[in-house]
């Protein structure tokens, strides 16, 4: 099933898609006819099945008979922002990818200390532009009901502004002092939203968590082992899903 996000609402029986590289993949890419079903999510979040009624190419457009799906939303019940420290072109494109894939709705990347890369000013836009493309087709892949919003800062005062309900980071020496409840108790609360900070391969300065834990971030320990700087939010993630999404019926 192929699932493609639409930028408007769509009401009525009918919808036409006229975003151009959405006409591409279906028409050229697929090679859809008349007759064949593909999935719209709309801006309210629904979803819609789409049956090709006319593909339109002198005017770059397919109408189609839409019927709304009446199937569980695939979101979270808790937003979750992963806020990762900046990180080598090819890491950060896949900790977007999977991140979208595993569930988070916000993605912010900011410079710390430690971190390997730094983004020049005037790069910032084209690399958010090709990082949001790679959360919009990894959302489309995965029939998730939201593209998640992928940020920059280049600092962490400025992380401050996407705080959530409960915010944590997760700080390689709580683990190693073995710091093994406070997720557990974060999450028992169930928050509505909840962001958690990661630091870079080399790890977070003191001074950076002082700041953090000051504005309010719990530090917490993700079990005995350290993981890679790319791994330990996709752990996170999993959690979340394990502890709000999956139940024994
Ligand atoms: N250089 C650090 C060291 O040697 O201790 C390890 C940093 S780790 C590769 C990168 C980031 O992943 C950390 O800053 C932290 O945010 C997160 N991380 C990895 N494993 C973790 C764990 N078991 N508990 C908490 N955070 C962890």
């Amino acid at each position: 099933m192929e699932q493609y996000f639409v930028k408007n609402v769509i009401s009525g029986n009918s919808f036409a898609i006229d975003d151009p590289e959405t006409f591409k993949h279906v028409a050229k890419v697929m090679r859809h006819k008349n007759g064949d079903v593909v999935y719209l999510v709309d801006t309210n979040e629904k979803l819609y099945a789409a049956t090709i009624t006319k593909i339109d190419v002198d005017n770059s457009q397919i109408l189609t008979a839409v019927e709304l799906v009446d199937s569980p939303s695939t979101e979270m019940p808790v937003a979750v922002t992963v806020a990762c420290s900046l990180s080598k072109k090819d890491k950060i494109e896949w900790i977007t990818q999977k991140s979208t894939e595993l569930g988070a709705t916000t993605i912010v990347f900011f410079d710390s200390k430690y971190s390997i890369m730094k983004w020049k000013k005037n790069v910032v836009e084209k690399k958010l532009a090709r990082l949001q493309e790679i959360a919009k087709n990894a959302a489309q892949q995965s029939k998730r009901r939201i593209i998640p919003e992928v940020i920059y800062v280049d600092n962490l005062q400025d992380l401050l502004k996407y705080k959530a309900e409960a915010n944590l980071v997760a700080y390689e020496e709580s683990a190693k002092q073995g710091e093994i409840s406070r997720l557990v108790q974060t999450l028992d609360e169930t928050p509505k939203s909840v962001l958690c900070a990661f630091g870079p391969e080399g790890g977070f300065a003191p001074d950076e968590i002082d700041f953090l834990n000051q504005a309010d971030f719990l530090s917490v320990g993700l079990g005995p082992r350290i993981m890679r700087a790319e791994t330990a939010p996709m752990y996170f993630l999993s959690v979340l899903s394990y502890k709000y999404e999956l139940t024994v019926k």
